[in-house]
């Protein structure tokens, strides 16, 4: 997205343009946070503003299975973000690929502007071609920086953790654990011969953040007893086939062993990141609902499904509470996390997309999935001064790419026009809105920095590919997306 000189300059001019008929319009005094100086836009944050935002990330959390539970009173941690807030529908995108989602989120932007299609280079479309080729995404090909490398170029101190495609890690204002932090440690079988290089930023967190990260093998009998009725020796026979190599990308039992020690992981690397850095802004992404739910959907609704084997009593005795109870563990995270929180800071929940019955016979062991015609949508929830009282809205729905304006705006700093995304108002009291103007500058490609610039960095494509973890792509094969 960097706009040659000529486009530069034609943006700052359009920019204080906008600014100053904004001001004869609204008959307020100009925005004090936008000054031209030498060819770059000064930022300056609203004056007073100490808000912290926390965005917590729950891969394929939908209305459909919280509702009951909540009802039920079982979530009480999601009730409170969900109830004692605003939460409303997040309109899933097509094709519904999480990468692409996430990616929308982090940048205001949607996919050809922020460049992450999917989870392949080759998904460049609705239907995602056939080819041999099979290279994810990484940080080299998003185009633009994430919400919190652009409020670490203005001075706040960020953290992020498990984005898609955050790999290798790019420089920031705090720390940085990519998606294969945990996700690369998962995969066993060949993790002598992974790379530590691009985890994290700083890259000496890797080592730092190492004991935190579970292996699935140690999942305990207690632990495993939670979410079903499998013996414990049994499953750790069925784990042992980590080992020995075999392909076990499609096996239920190691994707739930990966879910489990993953959510936990991540969990614990939040809080002792957390606690160091103190960051003003904070992501921290969970795949564990999304994980089960491709693989353990048939038990806990075999009347949905589709395929031509047959799910036996034994089976859905011993299964069908895997998803569910998923839900209970994750609320449990949620809790941890937000009882450690300021009272200032914002909460941010969202999921991508929710998760429906499928049957594909090239993927026999997947039984829910989301990329389909009419994608399910996802959960948004946002808490803290000034938001609505309203618990959910069912129909209000908020579009992926309005998270990082709002975030911005709620932070005190102005939104980008560049941006494909507006700040999501309805959420927030208009009387707040009044006291805290929506500003606009054209875009954070020309805003003078106080720290970095935090762009991308680490690895060159060529050491990025050199690294490129054959084992990953299997794992997102395993999970039904190819
Ligand atoms: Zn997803």
């Amino acid at each position: 997205m960097r706009k040659s000189l000529m486009g530069a300059l034609l943006g700052i001019v359009v920019g204080v343009a906008i600014a100053i008929i904004m001001t004869l319009v609204k008959g307020e005094e100009t925005p004090a946070n936008l000054a031209e100086t030498a060819g770059l836009i000064e930022v300056e944050r609203e004056a007073g503003n100490t808000n912290k935002v926390i965005w917590i990330g729950v891969d394929a959390a939908c209305w459909k299975d919280l509702e009951p539970m909540l009802a039920a009173g079982e979530l009480p941690n999601f009730n409170r973000l969900i109830n004692d807030g605003y939460s409303c529908d997040l309109h899933a995108m097509r094709p519904t690929l999480s990468p692409r989602i996430w990616t929308t989120m982090s940048t205001g932007q949607t996919p050809s502007g922020h460049g992450i299609l999917g989870f392949w280079l080759r998904d460049q479309g609705p239907v995602p071609v056939e080819d041999e080729e099979e290279i994810p995404y990484t940080s080299r090909n998003r185009l633009v920086p994430q919400v919190w490398h652009i409020l670490g170029e203005q001075g706040l101190t960020t953290g992020d953790i498990a984005q898609w495609a955050s790999w290798p890690a790019e420089g920031c204002n705090g720390y940085t654990v990519s998606e294969r932090g945990a996700t690369q440690r998962f995969n066993l079988s060949t993790n002598a011969t992974k790379s530590k290089e691009g985890m994290t930023y700083p890259p000496s967190l890797v080592d730092e953040i190492a004991p935190m990260i579970r292996d699935p093998r140690d999942m305990t009998a207690e632990e495993l007893a939670r979410l079903t009725t499998m013996d414990h020796a049994e499953f750790l026979k069925i784990i042992d086939r980590l080992d020995r190599g075999e392909d076990v990308f499609f096996d239920k039992m190691v994707n739930l062993a990966i879910a489990y020690t993953s959510l936990l992981s991540y969990e614990e690397i939040h809080h002792y990141l957390y606690k160091k850095y103190e960051p003003d802004f904070a992501f921290v992404y969970f795949e564990a609902i999304d994980n089960v739910g491709h693989l353990f959907y048939r038990y806990a609704h075999p009347e949905t499904w589709k395929g031509p084997d047959e799910i036996t009593e034994a089976d859905i005795r011993m299964f069908e509470n895997v998803i569910t109870e998923m839900y209970r563990i994750q609320d449990e995270t949620l809790g941890r996390i937000l009882d450690e929180l300021d009272d200032d800071t914002y909460v941010i929940l969202t999921s991508d997309h929710g998760m429906v019955p499928i049957f594909n016979p090239k993927k026999p062991l997947v039984s829910a999935g989301h990329n389909i015609k009419s994608p399910p949508d996802g959960i948004f929830a946002v808490y803290g001064p000034g938001v609505m009282e309203l618990g959910y809205r069912p129909g209000a729905n908020i579009e992926p790419e309005q998270i990082t304006p709002t975030i911005l705006w709620l932070m005190g700093f102005p939104i980008a026009q560049d941006m494909d995304g507006g700040v999501f108002e309805r959420a927030f009291q208009p009387g707040w809105i009044i006291q805290h103007p929506i500003t606009k500058i054209p875009s954070y490609d020309n805003v003078k920095t106080k720290q970095g610039p935090y762009r991308p960095a680490g690895l060159s494509p060529e050491e990025a590919d050199e690294v490129m973890d054959p084992e990953f792509q299997k794992m997102l094969k395993a999970l039904g997306y190819m």
